[in-house]
């Protein structure tokens, strides 16, 4: 049972935005083995007599099965797999249905099978699959009919033909349907994974962003032995020009200065904002000193840039620099937070470093 359960599973691994091909992984893995199964089954039956398919089908059937294997052990094996095994199924489907409705003619239901093929290419590849196996299947149903002795009336071949045709037509405006709503919810994801993690106000990151990425950089950092920093940035005697101005200016100046700030880092480096006029800035690949000539170098130019209203505004910097005691990221952060309260302890637009 648990090997039934194991072999039913599917082992990769599917990002967030990959339900549907999850879900298409899990279908193919499953119409793999019951047509695996099932064919062999067919061709067994038939050669012990209880279900006559004739000698020539019973063969197809036994390829069947044993392609369908090869197929289920190439999209097991790696998820790049997954269009050739999807398309060579469709493709040997494809030729099986054919050989039944050629070398089967006591059985008049045989057409069906084309029906399942067309249901499944829908499912398992997209529309392209659908409409190329729907187009494939009436004409090999229709020239079949012109060169072989099915034992089908023209009324029955007309009538599978079209109906193949409306079934195929239903499923292409489901799929796309499909489509399409696949599509949106990853936009509509996309824009909001943005949104949760940009602060509003200056459109740099939020401290929720700020915080998970500079994990992710601290432990690379201390993998890799490689230099670290992190500066904390808060704006002297912001609340003056609230006071001042209003608030909207006040809103206007925290924009400029990270406009000023921005311009002042490279790529690799974070900027967030981590609380109303408190900034963090993350240096990858950064000593203590390189960081410290960065720090210096924000603090001469704050100081010599023209906010709105022509104000003058001065920042205190707080400055620390991956330690070998340091686990985690946080702890850096609260080093370069008390560094931050000894800059405003002596005396504001300065640099303390905690080394
Ligand atoms: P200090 O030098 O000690 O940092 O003095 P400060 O005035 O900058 O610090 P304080 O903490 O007393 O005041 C911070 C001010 O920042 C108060 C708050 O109204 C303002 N502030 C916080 N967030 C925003 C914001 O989003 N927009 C505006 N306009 N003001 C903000
Ligand atoms: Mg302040
Ligand atoms: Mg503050």
């Amino acid at each position: 049972m648990k090997k039934i359960k194991e072999l039913l599973r599917v082992h990769h691994s599917f990002e967030e935005n990959e339900d549907l091909l999850a879900y298409k992984f899990k279908m193919l893995n499953m119409i793999l083995i019951v047509t695996a199964v099932f064919t062999f089954l067919f061709a067994v039956l038939s050669d012990l007599g209880i279900n006559y398919i004739g000698p020539i089908h019973s063969k197809v059937d036994y390829a069947f099965s044993f392609s369908s294997i090869v197929l289920l052990i190439l999209l097991r094996s790696s998820k790049v797999n997954y269009q050739l095994s999807a398309y060579g199924l469709l493709f040997i489907a494809l030729i099986a249905c054919t050989s039944a409705l050629i070398n089967v003619p006591q059985d008049e239901f045989r057409i069906i099978w084309f029906y399942l093929l067309v249901f499944a290419a829908y499912i398992i590849t997209d529309i392209r699959g659908g409409i190329f196996i729907t187009a494939a299947s009436m004409v090999i149903i229709v020239t079949v009919n012109m060169f072989y002795e099915l034992q089908l009336s023209d009324y029955a071949i007309n009538s599978a033909t079209l109906g193949l045709l409306f079934a195929s037509l239903l499923f292409y405006s489901y799929t796309k349907k499909i489509d399409n709503y696949e599509s949106s919810l990853f936009q509509k994801n996309r824009s909001l994974k943005r949104l949760a993690s940009t602060d509003s106000l200056t459109g740099i990151m939020n401290r929720r962003c700020f915080e998970e990425m500079s994990q992710n950089y601290f432990l690379a950092a201390r993998r890799e032995q490689l230099p670290l920093s992190i500066m904390v940035i808060d704006l002297d005697y912001f609340k003056n020009i609230n006071d001042n101005y209003g608030h909207k200016v006040g809103d206007e100046v925290l924009s400029d200065f990270t406009i000023v700030i921005t311009k002042l880092l490279r790529g690799s480096d974070l900027f967030g904002r981590i609380g109303g006029e408190e900034f963090a800035i993350l240096l990858f690949k950064t000593d203590n000193s390189g960081a410290l000539k960065l720090a210096e170098k924000i603090c001469t130019t704050i100081g010599q840039h023209r906010f709105p209203h022509n104000e003058k505004l001065t920042v205190s910097i707080g400055l620390g620099s991956l330690a070998e005691q340091e686990q985690t990221v946080q702890e850096l952060f609260e080093r370069a937070d008390k560094a931050l309260y000894q800059a405003k302890q002596q005396g504001r637009n300065q640099v303390y470093n905690a080394g």
